[in-house]
């Protein structure tokens, strides 16, 4: 039997088949359930009014009390502009009233010199101020209204205003809603859970939340949903990791020995404490008999390659491959470079394969997989593909994993053989706030790197506009001098992209008027080039014979040319922060000063402002990831849209409720601790209604 949440919402009095149609193809409302927690996203304090004369454009939502003093038919002649105009004033000034719709009902029924409240969202008509379709009730309605002192705002569609559903009727709507449901609903956390947590009953808390008592109630009922909606999020993931690891038997790598010595004995510098402490994480998981599934976090340039390399040996060092994918071909071959290169004089064997392996190589690489004699195979995804196997892979690593989809990560590991799947590690230099790490990988064991190998000097960052651009050319000349070599990114996106690429050309063009060949050589590097000719700059850019590179977002990851120390970014502003914060991490990779120069327009929006001082005013990663949470909201973050995870919840926000995150997290993990199975009594309800929300989401247990 459907409970009364799952009714079909046009069994709602008030809403219809048609209305019924309208809320789910504008709001995804089908039921009264989905109505329920549809909650206000803002409040209106309605004991304030304000006066004519304090209006102003940029106003939310306002009340007014006064009086009609004149109103009018305006127009006609053609449908859409007619419109009935009421002058309201309140002594301290005369406002416009528009009304484009109910314009009979309105002209019979409002009242000259009457006293009203009205209430409603100004704006601004060629320079005028105005109110259009505002509420307006007589002062006596108002006490006896629906609402409460704060009345909910709901999110709405202009479709929905056109159709009759605007804030008045929809909060009409959930009144019905709540007298429908009244009594009707229960419980969704138990109750020594509510009593030990001092948590509004669910009950009250929905009620309060749409039609707030006190501002007291209504704090107490939106801190109980918000943790509820985290705390199951929460609860499932923690859950979701205790049975993958029960579930996923891994192999035992509990040797150290002579592959990751030889390395290790050989490396021209000491590994800072981060990257010990990484290894050591990684090499406790290795030896767990478990599955390893670990993200490693780490800002750019802080040795992740190395640490992968480090554990690949481990692998090696008992019995088993070790294969390492990067999302590109030049950063695959950058990786093979430097990690053949921390192994030379050992007996190692590492092998490359990406798209432009040629057949014969692929030939070779294959038996060599198969016959054990190849330890380590670096690549890009032509790793993942059929016809490359393993004689025993035993761990596999991701870099930078955002670019890789879920399938393509999948496959990576099917192609371990019998019941044990390989150690999966994945690397991001996307640093990821916590808040959103908690939940997008929250079944995820997570290691970050918050260290940078010492002796680098944080990257001097300035913003320029046009007007700066000799004075930008002159230093480029002078780092040229010095022996430096730069990099000049221009953005590309796909909406645009024919735009970008003529940019982008033009940008060449100017680069090798102001550096002429062949004094200066500049290389072009950008996605529609073969992957030959990618190839070939970027060479020529790595091995020093190029001073500029020319390039599209291609070089944003990975990519290490130590001697490179100025990233001049045109159009900045179209980029996001943890973006530019990756383009800046190309440079400050060698010893000498760096500088990122971050070139825009003259006319800045408030949050492209709001990245250029940022971007100037930090080198931390994390921090600038915290900050485009903020700024951005999860939705919009680098790496979420493809998670599957509901990060858009309904009334937490990731930004801003971390400490409740926090708090949610520990308490799950507390009861997991007691009661891994949720088999007690005590946390029936708990296990029932995780099972129930389980089954409504997506599967993402192969995030990693
Ligand atoms: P990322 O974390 O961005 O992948 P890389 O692994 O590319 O960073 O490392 C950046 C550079 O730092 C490389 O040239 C690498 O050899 C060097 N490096 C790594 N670890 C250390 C260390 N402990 N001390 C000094 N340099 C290091
Ligand atoms: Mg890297």
């Amino acid at each position: 039997m459907a409970t009364v949440l799952e009714q079909d919402i046009k069994y709602l009095p008030g809403v219809g088949p048609r209305r019924a149609e309208l809320l789910l193809k504008e709001l995804g409302v089908g039921t009264f359930g989905d109505l329920l927690y549809t909650f206000p996203f803002r409040y209106i304090d309605r004991t304030k009014f304000y006066t004519v004369r304090e209006v102003h454009a940029d106003l939310p939502y306002i009340q007014l009390r006064g009086k009609i003093v004149h109103a009018e038919l305006i127009g006609g002649t053609r449908p859409g502009q007619k419109r009935f105009v009421a002058y309201f004033s309140d002594g301290t000034g005369t406002i416009e009233l528009v009304f484009f719709q109910g314009i009979k009902w309105m002209q019979e029924h409002l009242k000259m010199g009457v006293e009203y409240i009205v209430f409603g969202k100004p704006g601004d008509f060629r320079g005028k101020i105005n109110i259009v379709h505002p509420e307006i009730d007589e002062p006596s309605n108002e006490k006896s209204g629906i609402q409460g002192v704060l009345q909910g705002v709901y999110h709405s569609t202009e479709i929905l205003q056109n159709n009759g559903l605007g804030q008045r009727a929809f909060l009409k709507l959930q009144a019905n809603l709540a007298a429908t449901v009244a009594g009707k609903i229960t419980e969704t956390l138990p109750a020594w859970l509510l009593h030990e947590q001092r948590l509004m009953p669910l009950p009250e808390a929905l009620y309060h939340v749409h039609f707030p008592q006190s501002v007291e109630l209504l704090a107490q009922a939106r801190f109980r949903l918000k943790f509820e909606e985290l705390f199951y999020i929460q609860l499932g993931l923690l859950r979701q990791r205790l049975v993958r690891i029960d579930a996923t038997p891994g192999f035992v790598f509990s040797t150290v020995g002579d592959s990751f010595n030889a390395c290790y004995n050989q490396l021209p510098f000491p590994l800072t404490g981060a990257q010990k402490r990484v290894i050591r994480e990684i090499r406790k998981d290795m030896g767990s008999g478990k599955q390893m599934n670990r993200l490693l976090q780490g800002d750019v340039g802080s040795g992740k390659t190395l640490v992968a390399l480090l554990c690949a040996l481990i692998a090696n060092d008992n019995g088993y491959q070790a294969a390492i994918m990067a999302p590109t071909e030049i950063l695959a071959q950058q990786h093979y470079e430097s990690i053949a290169k921390f192994l030379e004089g050992t007996d190692i064997r590492v092998g490359r394969l990406s798209g432009s392996t040629k057949k014969k190589d692929r030939q070779v690489l294959s038996e060599q997989l198969l016959d054990g004699s190849l330890h380590l195979l670096v690549g890009t995804h032509a790793l993942i593909e059929d016809t490359v196997q393993f004689k025993n892979l035993g761990f596999v690593v991701i870099d930078e994993q955002h670019r890789f989809g879920v399938e393509q990560r999948a496959r990576l590991w099917r192609k371990s053989k019998g019941e044990h799947l390989p150690h999966v590690l994945v690397m991001t230099a996307t640093p990821i706030p916590r808040t959103l790490a908690m939940t997008l990988y929250g079944d995820l064991d997570v290691s970050v790197i918050d260290e940078l190998p010492p002796g680098r000097q944080p990257v001097k960052t300035v913003h320029f506009r046009e007007n700066k651009r000799l004075r930008v050319v002159g230093f480029m000349k002078e780092q040229i001098k010095a022996g430096r070599q730069i990099y000049v990114v221009y953005p590309l996106i796909q909406e645009s992209e024919k735009m970008d690429y003529q940019n982008l050309e033009d940008g060449y063009e100017n680069i090798t008027q102001a550096f002429p060949p062949p004094e200066y050589v500049t290389v072009v590097v950008h996605g529609k080039m073969t992957a030959e000719d990618k190839a070939a700059g970027m060479q020529l850019f790595v091995k020093g014979k190029a001073h500029i590179m020319v390039a599209t977002s291609v070089i944003e990851v990975g990519v290490n040319v130590p001697n490179a120390t100025v990233m001049v970014v045109e159009s900045a502003e179209r980029f996001g922060l943890s973006q530019l914060h990756q383009l800046r991490g190309r440079v400050g990779r060698g010893a000498e000063q760096s500088y990122c120069i971050l070139m825009t327009g003259y006319e800045l929006s408030a949050d492209s402002r709001k990245r250029m001082a940022l971007m100037t005013s930090t080198n931390n990663g994390f921090e600038i990831a915290e900050a485009d949470l903020q700024i951005r909201g999860p939705g919009d973050m680098e790496g979420t849209q493809q998670s599957g995870m509901p990060i858009n919840l309904k009334i937490s926000d990731l930004a801003k409720d971390g400490q409740l995150l926090e708090q949610v997290r520990n308490i799950a993990f507390a009861i997991l601790s007691g009661d891994s199975d949720l088999s007690s009594e005590k946390n029936a309800l708990l296990c029932s209604r995780l099972k129930q929300i389980k089954s409504s989401m997506a599967n993402y247990s192969e995030i990693s």
